[in-house]
């Protein structure tokens, strides 16, 4: 991707009336030099692998030439807009955005800031990805810029679309601003919201874990790096990966003091770091370079997001911001979200890679899903412990990292197959592991085969518990939601599972009305029999249960035991850095 730095930009203006409204209005000037021009907008964005169709945001798409006379605009594609450029060398384009998503890949506009992914409403054409963009800003005079592009007099300067696309902004006169140094690299860190941070302990701790990164990557690509932080009043948790920064969406603001929320903030950074090397630049090949225009299908999923999980949280206790017990309680997120999933059982890391096109990141149908996140981060972890034990110690996932760097990410010239991925690992571990790459990559047998006896080899032991606070004798449970109580999950096969359908709603049981979990678990804690009565879209039904023999619902989670022996405590010290 070399860049034409003679050719005419893309000029783009953005302004708008009234951020109430939360229309941005956006002007083009674009060279037009043939008959005529097809600009388009992306139909997903990198980072998110389903389809988004940013045009569906635009409203009254116009084109005119030099003297205001309006050109003829065509719709044949759903994402484009065809003018008719026979009679002018440059077209002058005027649409209206909708700019109301405020999560890590959107655009929003209120009354405290505009803020812009350009993948959501910059137009390109596709015969000249490479040609610079200038996006000049109207924005407040008291409005701050943050953003990783070269910005002069509030004109950002982007060397083409992809450059462009890459570097997310946020303007506002309440922007927070600091910044750290590691070795010759600057990291700034912007928060716009509600939060003020302590920053001497934040830029402590994320200087930890940028060390931690340039200590196993041994240098950074660039020079200077970003973090956009945004803290909403409401539960929110998204970050997006780009080159030279990151978004980041946290909420509630109320909660971000806590250790937990500040927890959450500090590996979604971390996260969002280490994708500089992983994604940004150690790529896939079917994402090199990215196709905007359809579904860029791709099996390393696991490689892209679970490898980045496993060592967003792996640097954070590497560094020693976090202790034992806290990582822990991050890696046992991802147990619980892998485990207590029935997906497991039905898809693949590599299909459900593919599939993310399909299903998108919410669960449609029940059971269908494995996440290319919680089970690529355990699968991660499965393979570092076999390449540390194939090689007696001496090579580690992080080995095949480095590997990956030199030979896909720093040359930046081409992707990565999973071929490539699995030569490498053989070429690190002395061993191609075939079986491994068979049962957790390409298959679904149990990780517990793998992840039981690895562990232990740290002195850390996989727990399962019977979960029998109620409803769970009857293979069913509940959740509480908008003052209703509502079955959430049903083990399949199970009579329960003959009997409910997921939504039902629970009204009363065995003779009682039922208002809380808690009158619930007393009501049917200990029967044999239950006497339910459920609402289904209306209709009250009856429903008798039986408990069943055998209890489904179990809970999973690691725990480090007590007493370790040396082999295990030199082994677990040498895999978490201590
Ligand atoms: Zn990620």
């Amino acid at each position: 991707m070399s860049s034409s730095s003679n050719a005419t930009p893309y000029r783009f203006r953005i302004y708008y009336e009234s951020p109430a409204t939360q229309f941005l209005q956006i002007e083009a000037r674009i060279p037009a030099p043939g008959e005529h021009l097809l600009l388009r907008l992306p139909v997903w964005r990198p980072g998110r692998y389903e389809l988004a169709n940013y045009a569906k945001y635009v409203r009254d798409f116009r084109a005119y030439d030099a003297n205001g006379k309006p050109l003829n605009v065509k719709k044949y594609i759903k994402d484009g807009w065809y003018i008719d450029t026979s009679t002018v060398d440059e077209v002058l384009v005027q649409y209206d955005f909708y700019a109301n998503r405020l999560d890590a890949g959107g655009c929003w506009l209120d009354e405290e800031q505009l803020y812009i992914n350009f993948v959501n409403c910059i137009l390109f054409s596709e015969e000249a990805l490479d040609v610079p963009y200038e996006i000049s800003l109207e924005v407040p005079p008291d409005y701050e810029i943050a953003c990783a592009l070269p910005l002069k007099n509030k004109t950002l300067y982007a060397r083409n679309y992809y450059h462009l696309i890459d570097s997310p902004m946020i303007a506002s006169a309440t922007l927070k601003r600091n910044f750290y140094q590691v070795g010759q690299y600057t990291f700034y860190v912007w928060i716009q919201g509600n939060w003020t941070p302590d920053w001497h302990e934040l830029l402590r701790n994320f200087e930890g874990f940028t060390k931690a990164q340039l200590d196993m990557m041994g240098e950074f690509p660039f020079e200077e790096y970003h973090f956009l932080i945004q803290i909403v009043p409401y539960r929110f948790y998204h970050g997006v990966e780009h080159t030279e920064s990151t978004v980041v969406v946290l909420g509630p603001s109320e909660a971000m003091d806590t250790a937990d929320m500040y927890d959450e903030l500090l590996g979604i950074c971390s996260h969002e770091l280490f994708h500089v090397w992983n994604v940004c630049r150690i790529r896939p090949k079917e994402l090199f370079p990215y196709d905007l225009t359809k579904e860029c299908y791709f099996p390393t999923g696991f490689v892209v997001e679970g490898i980045t999980s496993y060592y967003g949280d792996l640097f954070l206790i590497r560094s020693g911001v976090w202790k034992y017990n806290q990582y822990l309680r991050e890696l046992n997120k991802y147990i619980k979200r892998h485990f207590e999933n029935y997906g497991r059982y039905h898809r693949s890391l590599v299909e459900a890679s593919v599939d993310l096109w399909l299903d998108g990141y919410s669960e449609v149908t029940p059971g269908r899903k494995v996440s290319i996140y919680a089970k690529g981060a355990l699968v991660a972890l499965i393979l570092d412990f076999l390449i540390r034990k194939h090689s007696n110690g001496k090579a580690s996932l992080d080995d095949v990292m480095r590997k990956m760097w030199h030979r896909f990410g720093k040359p930046f010239e081409k992707g990565y197959s999973l071929r490539d991925f699995k030569n490498i690992v053989a070429e690190v571990a002395g061993n191609p592991l075939e079986q491994f790459f068979a049962d957790c990559v390409e298959g679904v047998v149990p990780l517990e085969k793998y992840i039981e006896p690895l562990m232990e080899e740290v002195g850390i032991s996989f727990m399962t518990n019977y979960l029998n606070k109620g409803t769970e004798l009857f293979n069913f449970q509940i959740q509480q939601r908008e003052g209703k109580l509502l079955v959430s999950a049903i083990v399949p096969d199970s009579n329960a599972s003959r009997h409910l359908r997921l939504n039902d709603e629970l009204i009363a049981v065995n003779g009682k009305r039922t208002e809380t979990i808690e009158q619930l678990q007393q009501l049917i804690g200990a029967q044999t029999v239950a006497h339910l009565i459920v609402s289904r879209q209306g209709y009250l039904k009856e429903v008798q249960l039986e408990a069943d023999p055998v209890v489904s619902f179990k809970e999973y989670f690691l725990q480090l035991k007590n007493n370790l022996s040396q082999e295990q405590q030199k082994r677990l010290l040498a895999w978490l850095h201590q």
